[in-house]
């Protein structure tokens, strides 16, 4: 007989999830501004398609009923838009739910999950909430360091997670880089590439993933919705990944885990072939705009190929970034402060409108005024 252990006096939450710092969104509001100019969030600045909006209006008259929990209309327009298999697509609430689903399938307790020490923060609080142990590995120059990665992988790796380009540095690993990695990643780790910017992307080197899911059974894509397509506020996102895979995340996922608004509006979305130009020749246009400029200021950019970009302010002096942040925020301007990413130093800017652009701009140039 083993000593028995007093029972708790009340519900405990498992020690995972208390671990997680909540994740706190971009700044939203400022007191005493009238006009706010957003660009917290990396959202799309010019709104979302016209077809997706009318799409979801449209599904207001059907509210009393659920929706198609196999998303079967969205897969297939996903597949023909992308030229991808739509029986290996898998959608959610926002790719941040593929993310959840992919450590509740794959980890747990005694597990770790990999991710670059820059990486997007998700990857850190999903691997929390299944208990597995995040594994933060150094990046070279704001980058994913491949062979760092490759070195740290054992056999306790159940899922490395790359965002590409990433998340807050807005850096990019090409696509040869990528391969080397998968190459070096033992059999049993679910390699995770998060394709959130993608369609930003201008870099020839660059490829998703689609091709590298297509060749293998060990890697997964993940999309979304909340970029360059604009329907941040529905959650849509989805992955791309071998049979196996998502036949293991349609087993966790929630029967009506996407909403029937974000269904249809997505569907119209991911057609929109000509608001999706716009806005990546927008983005691209204003992008070098808004880095040159903070060059010519005095501050670095990091080269990007997202809808935002990451420039260093430094930490102290009149300068720093902490009192840039207050200055623009004075000014109805949200930025993103870095603390959370380990960059106390740098701000990310998030790519507006060419209106927005400028009022950011001439705010900085105030900004760094005698
Ligand atoms: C914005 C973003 C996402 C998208 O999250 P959603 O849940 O789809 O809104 C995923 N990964 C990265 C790196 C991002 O920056």
């Amino acid at each position: 007989m083993t000593d028995q252990q007093p029972l708790p006096t009340s519900p405990q939450p498992l020690p995972g999830p208390l671990r997680i710092a909540p994740y706190v969104g971009g700044k939203a509001t400022v007191g005493g501004v009238n006009r706010v100019v957003k660009l917290s969030s990396n959202e799309n600045p010019y709104g979302a398609s016209p077809a997706a909006i009318d799409a979801f209006r449209e599904t207001g008259d059907q509210l009393a009923l659920y929706p198609d929990g196999g998303a079967t209309a969205l897969r297939e327009a996903i597949g023909k838009a992308e030229g991808l298999d739509p029986a290996r697509i898998v959608c959610g609430a926002g790719s941040d739910e593929i993310l959840s689903l992919l450590c509740l399938a794959y980890a747990g307790p005694g597990d770790e999950v990999m991710h670059s020490a820059h990486g997007f923060l998700m990857y850190r609080l999903s691997a929390l909430a299944v208990g597995a142990e995040p594994v933060s590995i150094p990046e070279q120059n704001l980058t994913a360091d491949i062979d760092a990665m490759i070195a740290a992988a054992n056999e306790r790796t159940k899922i490395v997670f790359l965002a590409n380009p990433n998340n807050p540095t807005g850096t990019m690993i090409a696509d040869s880089e990528i391969r080397r990695l998968r190459d070096g990643l033992p059999a049993h780790t679910l390699l995770v590439i998060d394709a959130a910017y993608a369609e930003y992307v201008e870099d020839p080197d660059y490829e998703p993933g689609a091709r590298l899911v297509e060749e293998r059974e060990d890697t997964v894509m993940t999309r979304t919705f909340s970029k360059i397509h604009g329907l941040a506020a529905l959650r849509l996102g989805w992955g791309y990944g071998p049979a196996s895979v998502i036949d293991a995340l349609n087993r966790v996922r929630g029967p009506f885990n996407v909403s029937a608004p974000a269904l249809a509006a997505g569907t119209k979305a991911i057609a929109d072939d000509a608001f999706i130009k716009q806005a990546r020749e927008g983005n691209a246009v204003e992008r070098a705009r808004v880095a040159d400029a903070l060059e010519r200021l005095g501050f670095s950019v990091t080269p990007s190929q997202g809808n935002f970009v990451l420039a260093e302010f430094g930490t102290n002096g009149p300068r720093s970034a902490e009192n840039a942040d207050t200055f623009l925020q004075k000014r109805g301007i949200l930025i993103r402060r870095m603390e959370g990413y380990g960059l106390p130093a740098h701000l990310r800017i998030s790519i507006g409108t060419t209106e927005e652009n400028g009022l950011l701009l001439a705010a900085l140039e105030d900004f760094v005024a005698p």
